[in-house]
């Protein structure tokens, strides 16, 4: 099994768990590394009810080396933060970048303008707008993320697909300028298992997207997104079909940033 480097901790207020119970199951689960990558605190203060506050970032490494004791050299443990790419966010990442060697960031669209649009207490928001615009808006900024090299992995590529919102006719032509702004970034995509269990009920990104995404040679994980330590690894054997389908013979590993590849057994 490849690594799973998308998982959450209770610090965000919508995930459950103990650290020893996330390591158990990816031990379980035969991972080859697990990370650790919660959504990550947006300014000192507060920002919204769905991540750490900046002052809970000592209990946040405190659960990082809770599961690297309790692992005790079973299984490599990796440590990142999933950081949400808003207007003028640069120097706040930076900020992040700086508090420790983390293993990798992961850089997720969950905002455009001021409307999270992925919260299912919002989705009302959704009857004011134009369906074509949201998603011209979505994968805009989803490509400006990747150019702003500030990532290593790019987190659920289409996301903005979660309650079934989706333009009519062929959506390469938002797919095909984001693969090529990620292309040149370099970073690497996840293929994140948890929109299955989404009213979408597919994984992200789409199978078309995986498949030019591995034609335009960007590198893939897979990622459970667990908000639960029984989500660990879930739909993996089913992700690494689809991945190989696309044309994926290997997923990659980070280790302080530095990549190698795993390929597919
Ligand atoms: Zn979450
Ligand atoms: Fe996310
Ligand atoms: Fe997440
Ligand atoms: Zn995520």
């Amino acid at each position: 099994m490849p690594a799973d480097y998308h998982t959450h901790t209770p610090l965000c207020h919508h995930a459950s768990g103990d650290p020893e119970r996330y390591v158990d199951a990816a031990i379980a689960a035969g991972l080859r590394e697990y990370g650790i990558s919660d959504h990550a605190p947006v300014g000192h203060g507060y920002f919204d009810n769905w991540r750490m506050l900046y002052s809970d970032l000592p209990s946040y490494y405190d659960w990082i080396q809770r599961a690297k004791d309790h692992a005790a050299g079973r299984l490599p443990i990796r440590a990142g933060l999933e950081c949400d790419w808003l207007a003028g966010c640069h120097s706040w990442i930076e900020h992040l970048r700086g508090l420790r060697p983390w293993d990798y960031l992961i850089g997720s669209v969950h905002y455009l303008g001021e409307w999270d649009f992925d919260n299912p207490h919002h989705l009302s928001h959704w009857d004011q707008r134009n369906v074509e615009e949201v998603w011209s808006l979505y994968w805009k900024e989803y490509a400006a993320m990747a150019e702003s090299q500030l990532f290593e992995i790019l987190g659920h590529p289409d996301l903005i697909k979660k309650f079934c919102h989706r333009p009519d006719g062929d959506l390469g032509r938002f797919y095909e300028p984001a693969i090529e702004a990620i292309a040149v970034s370099g970073a690497a995509i996840e293929l994140n298992t948890a929109g299955w269990h989404k009213p979408c009920a597919e994984a992200y990104p789409c199978f078309d997207f995986l498949e030019l995404a591995r034609a335009a040679g960007i590198p893939l994980v897979i990622s459970s997104d667990a908000h639960a330590p029984g989500e660990v690894a879930r739909d993996f054997s089913l992700a690494i079909k689809l991945a190989k389908a696309a044309g994926y013979r290997e997923t990659i590993l980070l280790d302080r940033g530095v990549k190698t590849l795993e390929f597919f057994e």
